[in-house]
């Protein structure tokens, strides 16, 4: 019979599992993009894994392999280990996940929407907008007196816009945004 105590840290360990794979997948996702998440959950719990291995397991071409590792790597997720082949006398790479770098990547990440967002707030209380009817343009006051109001794209007169529900939308992601990260 398993104590009450073990159970509860089974269930803890795989809860942590289940939101290290999330954050993983999640930060791939947003700085390399989808096509780097096979070669990281593949390395994922392993241990220096040449990048022959990983294109034969993956089924990609060692070209392709070595340029998302190169890509995973400008961003520190992965680190490898250059090693002379004894009997092919050239160097191959050893590839790790760099597990621990993923929580700090992830809040970096997020701070910088936090302040792309705040940016962006910022723009929207403090300018008017004129917009197109046909939803071609949409620009502040300053740059639509350029235009005499009228649409670059297809010349009919742009209105103002009321940008209040643009404010609630980008005020409650903000308010997302910073409460995720706590
Ligand atoms: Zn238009």
């Amino acid at each position: 019979m398993q104590s009450k105590n073990e159970k509860m840290k089974q269930v803890y360990m795989l809860k942590k599992k289940v939101f290290g794979k999330k954050l993983l997948k999640e930060v791939v996702n947003e700085l390399v993009g989808e096509e780097g998440l096979p070669i990281v959950f593949y390395l994922k719990g392993k241990k220096r894994i040449s990048e022959f291995i990983i294109a034969e397991e993956l089924d990609l071409e060692i070209h392709r392999t070595r340029n998302l590792l190169y890509k995973l790597y400008e961003h520190n997720i992965v680190k490898f280990l250059r090693k002379k082949d004894k009997i092919k006398g050239w160097y191959i790479c050893y590839w790790d996940l760099n597990d621990k770098i993923i929580p700090e990547l992830a809040t970096k990440i997020s701070l910088e929407k936090i302040e792309k967002l705040k940016g962006r707030l910022e723009r929207e209380k403090n300018n008017l907008f004129y917009m197109c009817k046909n939803a071609c343009a949409r620009m502040p006051f300053e740059n639509s007196i350029e235009f005499n109001f009228k649409c670059p794209e297809c010349g009919i007169l742009m209105h103002e816009q009321d940008n209040k529900r643009t404010i609630e939308f980008l005020t409650e992601r903000l308010n997302d945004l910073e409460n995720s990260k706590k």
